[in-house]
């Protein structure tokens, strides 16, 4: 008997590493398949649709405040999330979507983009020292990225990007690749950040609060010490005579400070280790860490210096916090000006809770960046510029997974946007390494006609074959895409 005959593999063309895939197998992204010889894309296009029943946009934390009626009635937007990708970019994208809104005909070209040049801006709400700007952040080993400039009361990382993605290693570039997947659709990823004994283990994933050395942060600061003084003080005058709020960058001293100056604070003769800035607001008293208000100590009194004894007295109350609050001692000097740590007042007690209800809960937010400047904007237009152009000028709006994207300005059309903004799995990765991530483009039929846009493709939103489809609700943190009001014409028209 004759076998039968080897089933042939099909090519799939929709990245360059052109996969062939035999029937029953996917290809090596996972992203697509041949069933049966028809090449077929595994996630569902997305849809968002306002209505009863629909997975919840951004699962846990979602909003119950929502009526979910942002986008009107029944329209439908549907997203690039699963839409599939084109390449070479010449070709039109996989849905070029049209339906009029409030009487105006609009359009939707909807793709996946294949970003080479992406990567995540990672915000860490914590004081504690994760490492220093500049320091080397690793995923198994491998550069991913780095520590850069901290923000108020975060920590900031720029991680990917194409440097990461292509020009080192291999492995440099696949691990890279799939931190930055991971953390796009909100897992969490273990990133050993510094070198040699200066190393931190620091979990990262989106909406959560990070894990650092193994502990979960619960904080953000109130503010810098010198502002906590400043936002505090009525909570101890006539309860204590000095007061010092630990802080790595800003440390404050009530008796010195312009507050207290204000509010008749006698001067106590306290000694601050560390560079004075101006009165009341020292820098550098110790080195960063993970104790009080992001140093590396634990006992308070390593920051002070000998009381001067012209000025102090026996007896003099020194209250001692954290830039959280939660870390709190007092202390009385005795009669060799020592401090003699007490049991905490009742009253200041209160005043370190006060600091810390103030406090906002840690959390760690992943913003997607990348840039669609270059070949995916052919695949809206046979002009490309005239869509950059379009962007700059409001008549297009761009959005990624129907969530409202910041276009940075300057040239091309680089975007960044929370990925909490985003539907659950979002993105994709393509093994050449680089991500796969949604990407919409709204504007009226008329500019997209005169752009030079794909308009034979077009297709009414309601002829689309969406039957499969994976319907959400929509997102009121997100933004609206068919909102008229994102447009240059409406705002002047009114
Ligand atoms: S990696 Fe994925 S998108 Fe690229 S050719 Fe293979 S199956 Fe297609």
């Amino acid at each position: 008997m004759k076998d039968d005959p080897k089933p042939e593999k099909i090519r799939c063309d929709a990245c360059p590493v052109m996969c062939y895939i035999a029937d029953g197998k996917s290809g090596a992204c996972d992203r697509y398949a041949n069933h049966g010889g028809e090449l077929v894309r595994l996630d569902p296009l997305t849809i968002i649709q306002s209505g009863q029943d629909l997975v919840p946009f951004m699962g846990e934390g979602a909003s119950d405040d929502w009526d979910g009626d942002i986008l009107k009635g029944t329209r439908q937007f549907v997203t690039a999330v699963g839409a599939g990708t084109t390449y070479p970019d010449y070709k039109p994208a996989p849905f070029i979507a049209s339906q009029q809104v409030e009487g105006v005909d609009m359009v939707t070209v909807v793709t996946e983009g294949i970003f080479s040049y992406c990567g995540v801006k990672v915000k860490i709400d914590t004081d504690r020292h994760i490492g220093h700007e500049r320091d080397v952040v690793r995923v198994e080993g491998e550069p991913i990225g780095h520590v850069m400039t901290s923000e108020y009361g975060s920590k900031m990382l720029s991680l990917g990007g194409v440097e990461h993605l292509t020009g080192g290693s291999k492995k440099e570039g696949r691990v890279t690749c799939d931190a930055l997947l991971r953390l796009c659709n909100r897992e969490a990823v273990t990133m050993a950040i510094g070198d040699g004994d200066h190393v931190r283990d620091v979990v990262v994933q989106a909406g959560q609060p990070p894990i650092i050395n193994g502990v979960t942060e619960s904080l953000m600061r109130v503010g810098c010490g010198s502002a906590t003084i400043g936002m505090f003080p009525k909570q101890w005058i006539g309860h204590v005579d000095d007061v010092v709020v630990v802080d790595d960058h800003i440390t404050g001293v009530l008796s010195e400070h312009e507050t207290g100056k204000q509010l008749d604070v006698p001067p106590t003769g306290i000694r601050i280790k560390g560079r004075r800035s101006t009165p009341g607001r020292y820098f550098q008293v110790a080195e960063p860490g993970t104790g009080w208000g992001g140093t590396d100590i634990e006992d308070p009194l390593e920051i002070l210096g000998p009381f001067k004894p012209n000025v102090a007295w026996e007896g003099l109350r020194l209250f001692m916090v954290s830039t959280t609050g939660e870390q709190f001692a007092y202390y009385e000097l005795d009669a060799a000006l020592i401090p003699q740590k007490k049991e905490v007042p009742a009253n200041l007690a209160a005043s370190a809770a006060l600091i810390a209800e103030n406090c906002e809960p840690s959390v760690c937010s992943v913003l997607f960046m990348g840039g669609a400047g270059g070949s995916l904007r052919a695949g809206v237009t046979e002009n490309p510029v005239r869509l950059t152009k379009s962007v700059k000028d409001a008549l297009t709006h761009v959005s990624c997974g129907g969530a409202e994207a910041y276009v940075w300005p300057g040239g091309g059309i680089t975007v960044m946007v929370d990925v909490l903004d985003m539907p659950t799995n979002s993105f994709g990765y393509v093994p050449t390494p680089a991500l796969v991530a949604p990407i919409e483009f709204t504007l009226r039929v008329s500019d997209y006609a005169a752009l030079g846009g794909h308009v034979d493709h077009m297709k009414q939103v309601s002829d689309i074959n969406a039957e499969a489809a994976r319907r959400v609700a929509p997102n009121p943190k997100a933004g609206d895409p068919m909102d008229l009001g994102n447009y240059r014409w409406k705002a002047t028209r009114g």
